[in-house]
């Protein structure tokens, strides 16, 4: 067996407590991976945190946590599937929208970007949670417009391009703001090294700490 099976996700737990980070955004398929953090963090607690001078629940003596057991951050659209409806949207499987793409580009990825399958022709009535461009919906489209795309797929109201033509108005709704900002930002790239070095700043700062009591705790 590969030792990177082992080595990646406590690399990543790493990453996390490192910054005693108490959630963590990350997709669905990651919570799994959440979970070992989790563990060392409670194993960690109970051999190298600070008696508090309290008794637990079922009487043991109680611990400082000095690691918080990090909570995953999900958004209500946990899961975004690729445009080839197969596998989870990923640069590498080349079925991705990128949030700084242009309206045509974006456009020119929808039109062909599978729905479901077993509607062949306009007049077949869908189902609505089987297709990934309604999953895309429920991400970008208001509320109403979600249900209001329910029904038209599932009476056969409209055919997957008119489908496809409003979710590209509702992505475009969200993505201005962000094109804009990104341009901003790209116009004053100093904006960016004050932000990432501040940030570099304070998660130094945290790690040090962290590091220097592990290491005071675990007597290295
Ligand atoms: S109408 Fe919309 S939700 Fe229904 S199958 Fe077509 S693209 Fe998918």
């Amino acid at each position: 067996m590969n030792a990177g099976l082992l080595n990646y996700p406590v690399l990543q737990a790493a990453d996390i407590l490192l910054y005693r980070a108490d959630v963590v955004p990350v997709g669905e398929d990651q919570v799994q991976h959440l979970e070992l953090s989790r563990v060392c963090a409670r194993r960690w607690n109970s051999l190298f945190g600070r008696l508090t001078g309290n008794k637990t629940e079922d009487g043991a003596d109680e611990r400082e946590q000095f690691f918080p057991e990090p909570e995953p951050l999900l958004t209500p659209t946990r899961r975004i599937m690729g445009l080839d409806g197969k596998s989870k949207m990923s640069k590498s499987m080349g079925n991705t929208i990128g949030l700084l793409e242009t309206r045509e580009e974006i456009w020119n990825k929808l039109r062909p970007a599978v729905t479901d399958p077993k509607r062949i022709k306009k007049t077949d009535p869908g189902t609505p949670e089987v297709c990934n461009i309604y999953h895309l919906h429920k991400a970008f489209s208001p509320v109403a417009t979600v249900e209001h795309v329910a029904v038209q797929c599932s009476t056969a109201g409209w055919g997957c391009i008119d489908c496809k033509k409003v979710l590209a108005e509702s992505m475009e709704q969200e993505l201005v703001p962000i094109r804009t900002r990104a341009a901003e930002l790209a116009a004053t790239p100093k904006l960016i090294d004050d932000a990432l070095g501040a940030g570099a700043e304070r998660c130094s700062k945290l790690a040090r700490e962290t590091m220097d009591v592990t290491r005071d705790r675990m007597g290295f």
